[in-house]
């Protein structure tokens, strides 16, 4: 997969050949309910409503681009996860993927924990009243200012990244006088994408601390020697975007090996582990993820019988899944403002947004699907390319999708599953500010992160 957006090259010189794209789907006024947030659906009058306002309300109301966020669907997801893996395991809610201080007590309502990965992520948290003990403090580079402000707010457990981070850590506890409870973050050996996983003995990245070479095992040893440290278990990750639950098979044996490893050296038997987060999400109708029950069950029966066969007890086990709460649960509206037909290529759809609005295209090659939704139309299909408003050609919201051929500039349209790293990783590229989020709930909508203003960009530069 390429990671470069770089504008020029044959990938992006490609000419349409026959049966090179999958054909247009049967009916392009259809929303498959697998992409899109769960009370979205299509009126009698052909416009596209979610929690019960149409879109083009939305439109007049807050304006294009914005980000629509279904409140009742991310409720729902939040707690179809914590339901699923009930009192015995804990899930934390991966802040990165988008959070904002609604979304921080609807988690706190619906009783989840949360991951933060900076003294930003901590602030927001805290402020929206999540009590410090159901956060988890992560990062491969935590300042000594961010480790404690979060050692002082009495976060429940920070996630060590480094033999480095082992003895800072400890030492402002120590200092605060406290026994900071602390995971280790290993990695594992696992490469994993969506539909494939490689088991490797090294990972060439910069997170955690490699389960090869005994290496994890010393941070173990140096962590239960230090007072400030309380140490509760250990931490793996392996991707995002994930699939096939064999990646964390792998990761799960490797992890309990080290458990195991743990115990015999020092007689202990640490009481959590946290498989992390990576699950993924239905971004076109070709993606089929799993329910939060079957990977909770999936998990469950990994760790207890890898525990089973070490003769350990089975641990309290944790997970942190972003993407999968809250990415299904928001999409996009843009106008469109240019429809350019490319002789024998393809239609370019410019919007009002673009990579500043959602760079994950640019940036990993994602997929997306787009629809009309301010109307039906009964046109043939055409195959098309919706881009943005930057001064940059890479500047990609969808490579490849189909939208009714008589799009024109005014409709709207709206790209789906937008609801994580979106938002969260929106810039200011061309000094566009960013747009609003705003939750739609029963039939009403609020603004819960306002539109960027042009006077919020000059604020910030002091000429
Ligand atoms: C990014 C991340 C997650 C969440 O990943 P998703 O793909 O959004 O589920 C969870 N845990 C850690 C440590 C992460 O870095």
């Amino acid at each position: 997969m390429s990671r470069s957006a770089h504008p020029a090259g044959p990938r992006h010189a490609d000419v349409l050949t026959e049966g090179h794209y999958s054909a247009p789907p049967a009916d392009l006024n259809a929303l498959d309910g697998k992409v899109w947030a769960r009370t979205v659906e299509r009126g009698a009058d052909g416009v596209v409503t979610v929690g019960g306002l149409p879109v083009t309300r939305l439109a007049e109301e807050f304006g294009t681009p914005a980000y629509i966020l279904d409140e009742s669907d991310f409720r729902a997801r939040a707690r179809a996860w914590r339901d699923a893996f009930g009192t015995d395991a804990d899930v934390f809610y991966a802040g990165k993927a988008f959070l904002s201080r609604a979304v921080v007590r609807w988690l706190h309502e619906e009783g989840l924990n949360l991951d933060v990965c900076s003294g930003g992520e901590l602030t927001t948290a805290l402020a929206a009243g999540m009590p410090a003990g159901r956060i988890a403090f992560h990062g491969n580079n935590k300042s000594a200012h961010e480790i404690e402000r979060a050692v002082a707010a009495g976060v429940g457990r920070i996630v060590l990244d480094s033999f480095q981070e082992i003895v800072r850590v400890a030492h402002i506890a120590d200092r605060l006088g406290v026994r900071q409870r602390v995971q280790i973050r290993v990695t594992v050996g696992v490469e994993a994408h969506t539909h494939e996983f490689i088991a490797t003995a090294h990972e060439d990245q910069k997170f955690g601390i490699a389960l090869a070479g005994g290496q994890a095992a010393e941070a173990v040893r140096r962590a239960l020697k230090l007072d400030g440290l309380e140490l509760i278990g250990i931490h793996s990750h392996i991707g995002s975007q994930i699939f096939d639950m064999a990646g964390f098979e792998v990761a799960a044996r490797r992890v309990v090996g080290l458990l195991a490893e743990v115990r015999d050296e020092h007689g202990v038997e640490l009481p959590e582990i946290d498989l992390g987060g990576g699950l993924g999400i239905a971004y076109t109708s070709d993606d089929d993820p799993a329910e939060p029950h079957e990977i909770a069950r999936a998990l469950r029966e990994i760790v207890g019988r890898e525990c089973a066969s070490a003769g350990l007890r089975t641990p309290r086990i944790s997970v942190e899944p972003g993407r999968a709460i809250a990415g299904p649960t928001a999409f996009t509206l843009y106008e469109v403002g240019t429809v350019k037909p490319l002789d024998g290529l393809r239609t370019y759809v410019s919007v009002d947004g673009g990579m500043s609005d959602n760079i994950r295209t640019a940036l990993y090659d994602a997929e997306y699907s787009v629809a009309l939704v301010s109307r039906t139309s009964d046109a043939e299909p055409l195959l098309v390319r919706v881009v943005g408003k930057h001064c940059e050609s890479g500047d990609i919201v969808v490579r490849d999708a189909f939208l009714p051929a008589d799009l024109a500039p005014g409709d709207l349209i709206a790209v789906p599953a937008t609801g994580a790293y979106c938002r969260s990783m929106a810039s200011n590229y061309n000094h566009v500010p960013r747009p609003p989020v705003v939750a739609v709930q029963d039939g009403s909508a609020r603004v819960i992160v306002r539109r960027e203003t042009e006077e919020d960009l000059l604020a910030l530069d002091v000429g």
